[in-house]
């Protein structure tokens, strides 16, 4: 199997990849998913998102004990899927803080500023909402539906909201507008009531294309390395055969923020101590891969609700807490 593109990962980005390189019929691509297609109904039911975590569809990892959490492992939910991570989360719509961007952009990378990458979040979606309402940050011709949680909304949430402001926090409706901090309302990547992950927005409208070959259940292992160039992929099937497949023009990485240095690693590619350690011959010393993850901590505040019909939800840390 020979492709001009290889991409490793059917997550967020790999799907986003899929659908823009393989626009070009005369370039054709492989996309490789370790997990199987995202038939679970579980995924699309945006209210049962803490159902999918330990279960077929979520890796579920575990980290090392943490010295600074009182040595407790925290679980690290994964997507495993076709969408990876975006047909298991919790559908926030959150593009990022304008100043990180900003800060990639003063330490050398090009093209990273907020205002650079501004044209492509607006390109990518259809805000149902904030199209019209704030024109200068959101688009409504893009793949990706974003809107507010219109099916149901708890009176909890509005009131909530309306306590932080009397506390003085200023409201901001639009947190992915000029201006990210205050309180608000989350807006979310669904439509008609369901999840839209990456895989329904950028991939399955694509699949018809004949230049796109995606393997689902196809765990890659290895990246083939000839004279200091990724030439291909080992992967293990579902039906545990080894198989092949090249690439004429690149490999791609895209299998998340654990896999992707794993398997740089498991190719030779990363620091000589943990590779030498690991009984891993030394292809390319790159002392960052594996290195400097920076994780968002989350924190979930439960409480009972007198109020008739709403119940207490499990939250990410509640089910940690369960499972942990
Ligand atoms: C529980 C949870 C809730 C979240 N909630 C939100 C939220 O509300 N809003 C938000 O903006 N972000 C949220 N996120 C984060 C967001 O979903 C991720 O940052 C994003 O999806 C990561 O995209 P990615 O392409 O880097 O990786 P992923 O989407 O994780 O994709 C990686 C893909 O690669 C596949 N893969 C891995 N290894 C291999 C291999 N060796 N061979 C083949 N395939 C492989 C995986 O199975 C997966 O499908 C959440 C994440 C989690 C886990």
């Amino acid at each position: 199997m020979t492709f001009d593109y290889i991409i490793v990962g059917a997550g967020s980005a790999g799907c986003v990849l899929a659908n823009r390189l393989s626009a070009n019929p005369s370039l054709s691509v492989l996309l490789l998913e370790a997990g199987g297609p995202d038939t679970k109904m579980e995924i699309r039911i945006p209210a049962a998102y803490t159902k999918l975590h330990g279960s077929s569809v979520d890796w579920g990892f575990w980290t090392e004990p943490q010295a600074a959490l009182n040595n407790r492992r925290m679980y690290q939910p994964r997507g495993k899927t076709l969408g990876g991570c975006s047909s298991t989360n919790a559908m926030a719509y959150v593009r990022g803080n304008r100043l990180d961007y900003d800060d990639w952009a003063a330490l050398g990378n090009k093209g990273w500023s907020y205002q650079d990458v501004l044209p492509y979040f607006m390109r990518s979606e259809h805000n149902e909402q904030y199209a019209q309402l704030d024109p200068d940050y959101h688009g409504n011709t893009g793949p990706l539906n974003v809107t507010y949680a219109t099916g149901f909304q708890t009176p909890l949430a509005n009131a909530f909201v309306k306590s932080c402001i009397e506390t003085g926090i200023p409201a901001n409706p639009d947190y992915n507008g000029a201006q990210q901090a205050g309180t608000g309302l989350f807006q979310f990547t669904i439509k008609d009531g369901q999840r839209h992950s990456v895989a329904s927005a950028f991939l399955k409208p694509v699949l018809n294309r004949p230049n796109l070959k995606v393997i689902t259940h196809a765990h890659t292992t290895q990246i083939l390395i000839e004279q200091d160039r990724a030439t291909g992929v080992e992967f293990i099937t579902g039906k545990n055969r080894t198989e092949q497949a090249l690439a004429r023009k690149e490999v791609i990485l895209s299998a998340g923020a654990f896999h992707s240095p794993q398997l740089l690693m498991l190719s030779g590619i990363g620091p000589v101590d943990s590779l030498r350690a690991a009984g891993i011959a030394v292809k390319r010393e790159l002392p960052g891969v594996g290195q400097n993850l920076q994780d968002h901590v989350f924190t979930g505040v439960s409480s009972l609700c007198s109020q008739r019909g709403h119940r207490p939800i499990f939250t990410l840390n509640r089910s940690t807490n369960l499972k942990g």
